[in-house]
């Protein structure tokens, strides 16, 4: 049994505020200076391994972009009063259902539905799945995978803020593609940006599932919808450590961040 307990630790990477009159490039400001974020890694079922690089990787991010980052397992965060204050929640490799309770779970709903900014790695579709509105927000729920494979990655849509990091329409990407339970493709409101090529990859490979058809033919993994007058992006990348210090997968988060965070242009 894994026991987990409550961390919360804040670090607050504020820019220094020039008074210059003269712009040069060094006080310019950059986009999405000044964001501040909630990263909540709570986990109550699969520990992935990898978390302490996802938030060593999302701190260096903060850091590099003058961020201010709140890390936290503690649900007691999900207020109205303090959500107001960030830019974006990042659920990081949550597992688990009732992460949050009922005062908490309508916290995030307001908050999102009011404006605010939602990303979800890897296992938020292996989260909450007792909890309409957050199936809603994730667009699908999670079933299953085969061990960590390469695969090709198809790049959709090239121009949005997240997926300009792969420089290409195809790619080789090796990860742990996780299956749905639907094809988020279906839901009008979504907005699909990559998929994998379930060809290129030994899905039937599926030793932990077994009696679970993992097949979904056209297979989305990355993909973002607004809800209400917010916004929710979602990626099933970030299974291994070391995809943490690839610069593309960085890249790829901070695009997520920003365009979810309504810092980022995105056609
Ligand atoms: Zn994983």
């Amino acid at each position: 049994m894994i026991h987990i307990l409550p961390v919360c630790f804040c670090i607050a990477v504020l820019a220094s505020i020039s008074f210059s009159q003269n712009r040069t490039p060094e006080n310019i400001q950059q986009p999405g200076q000044g964001m501040n974020v909630l990263v909540f890694s709570k986990t109550l079922g699969f520990y992935h391994g990898s978390k302490p690089n996802a938030i060593k990787a999302l701190y260096e991010i903060a850091h590099g972009k003058k961020w201010q980052v709140t890390f936290t397992e503690d649900s007691t965060f999900f207020t109205d009063k303090e959500l107001s204050k960030y830019n974006a929640v990042v659920f990081l490799l949550t597992t688990g259902n009732d992460l949050l309770n009922e005062d908490e779970k309508r916290a995030l709903q307001h908050y999102v539905e009011g404006g605010g900014g939602f990303v979800g790695v890897h296992t938020a579709t292996d989260t909450e799945f007792k909890w309409p509105w957050y199936e809603k927000l994730v667009g699908a729920y999670f079933i299953g995978h085969p061990p960590v494979h390469e695969a090709r990655l198809i790049i959709e849509k090239r121009d949005h803020p997240a997926t300009r990091c792969f420089g290409a329409d195809t790619l080789k990407w090796k990860d742990e593609f996780y299956s749905f339970d639907r094809n988020p493709r279906m839901n009008s409101n979504v907005n699909v940006l990559a998929s994998v090529d379930e060809k290129s990859y030994n899905i039937d490979e599926n030793p932990w599932f077994k009696n679970v058809n993992i097949v979904m033919g056209d297979h989305p993994l990355i993909w973002c919808q607004h809800i209400g007058r917010g916004r929710s992006f979602h990626t099933a990348l970030g299974h291994m450590p070391e995809l943490y210090d690839n610069e593309m997968f960085r890249n790829h988060l901070i695009g997520a961040i920003l365009w979810a965070a309504a810092k980022a242009e995105a056609k």
